[in-house]
């Protein structure tokens, strides 16, 4: 039986507020044994923390400010987060990183923003869940700054370019994937860049209730919830992958699985 490991899912998305319970455990029926709840801002790693409480050995949470909440941040955050990232069922830092693409926040205050989560994981020595969107060049110059102390890192939601990705690569990241890559019609690069990195620096991630992929089958789709992404569809993100790369679904279950416990030590 095949195990696989969400790194990254939105549970305090209120699409999900009425059905938590059957959420997560349809995702055990789908072998998803492990989710990791992303936090996005103080308040919402907060609540995160608390729903991944209720389900001991199964949810997870990271504590963070996402670059649209960098405008959120002020002198009592970096001190909440470290609170947070006390507690054993926390293990990542983030999600934190550049958004330029939207620029919901200031980019000065971004960085700022950005720099401090860096500075956190250092100091509590947890890993990292990092966001870059149109920013790849910024976010690689502050990032290196900080890299030869830096825990491991994952830039999770990887659609950028195969240039990018090797870059990524060549300074120890690991890359997250999402739906995102069975979109052809929007991601027709990814399948190159999934083909280029190794099993071994790739980690999945359905993103939900965001990013559905595009090969879930329609009865799987609940009827008043059409396009929302579950983490039960996680399987459908490792079969692209194992498509674009001419292997197994066992062996992409096998080594991602493996990659997330390794990482996040769970
Ligand atoms: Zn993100």
């Amino acid at each position: 039986m095949n195990t696989y490991i969400d790194i990254g899912i939105n549970l305090t998305n209120k699409q999900f507020q009425n059905d938590i319970d059957d959420v997560v455990q349809n995702a055990l029926d789908a072998d998803v044994s492990q989710m990791i709840l992303t936090g996005t801002s103080v308040r919402n790693s907060e609540e995160s923390a608390k729903i991944a409480r209720q389900y001991p050995g199964v949810l997870y949470a990271t504590a963070g400010i996402h670059p649209h909440d960098a405008k959120s941040f002020d002198a009592q955050s970096i001190s909440k987060l470290r609170n947070l990232l006390t507690q054993k069922h926390i293990v990542s830092v983030g999600e934190c990183g550049l958004d330029f693409d939207r620029d919901f926040s200031p980019r000065n205050i971004q960085e700022v923003c950005y720099k401090a989560q860096l500075e956190l994981a250092i100091e509590v020595q947890k890993p990292l869940f990092l966001h870059e969107r149109a920013a790849f060049t910024r976010f690689m110059s502050i990032t290196n700054e900080y890299l030869p102390q830096l825990p491991k890192a994952v830039v999770h939601c990887f659609t950028g370019s195969l240039q990018e990705a090797k870059m990524y690569l060549n300074n120890g990241l690991y890359l997250g994937f999402t739906g995102a890559i069975s979109d052809s019609k929007r991601f027709d690069h990814l399948k190159e860049v999934i083909q280029y990195v190794p099993l071994d620096r790739i980690m999945i991630e359905t993103d939900a209730p965001f990013m559905l992929p595009k090969n879930t089958p329609s009865n799987l789709l609940k009827k008043y919830h059409e396009r929302r992404c579950e983490p039960a569809f996680l399987p459908f993100v490792a079969g692209t992958v194992a498509k674009f790369k001419g292997i197994s679904l066992d062996k992409v279950a096998e080594e991602t699985t493996g990659n997330a416990r390794k990482f996040f030590g769970i």
